[in-house]
């Protein structure tokens, strides 16, 4: 496995927005709904978005109904690590990037088959890299993010 990073707490604010710090650094939450990556489908693999370690894969991702880009397992073992959270007078399990350390969300065990978990993960928290298109169809010079004819409207930030 990679090597663990660890940057001092002045680092981070550097090197993160001021959302990502809150959530990433400061284990905050964005609203439900609110995140970019909530209802995308499209195949990829999901990066720490502090340090860029593959977390999760478009496979395991579902719709939870919750409001938050939720998976049914890491992309491989030992890409998260669980720490228990006692806050907010709950008893949860928070989910961390084994690289980094970062706060990603909580797993919780009413998700779906075969894990039956349900890693509930801010947006904020992830970095959404597409599936590279298989050489020989077309797309050299399209820009992922930028396919025309999907028709779907920019998720809105904020209400
Ligand atoms: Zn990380």
């Amino acid at each position: 496995m990679a090597d663990k990073i660890s940057h001092s707490d002045e680092e981070w604010r550097r090197r993160l927005t001021p959302e990502q710090y809150s959530v990433c650094r400061g284990k905050g939450t964005e609203r439900s709904f609110s995140g970019q990556y909530v209802h995308l489908k499209e195949e990829g693999v999901y990066q720490c978005s502090a340090c860029g370690q593959p977390l999760f894969g478009s496979g395991e991702k579902y719709n939870s109904g919750t409001g938050w880009p939720s998976f049914w397992a890491p992309i491989e073992k030992g890409a998260v690590t669980g720490k228990a959270d006692r806050s907010h007078f709950m008893e949860r399990m928070e989910v961390l990037c084994s690289r980094c350390e970062s706060h990603l969300g909580h797993v919780f065990d009413d998700g779906p088959p075969p894990t039956h978990l349900r890693y509930c993960i801010n947006s904020v928290s992830l970095k959404f890299v597409p599936k590279e298109k298989p050489a020989g169809l077309k797309g050299a010079g399209q820009r992922p993010g930028d396919s025309p004819g999907s028709g779907k409207p920019r998720p809105r930030r904020g209400r």
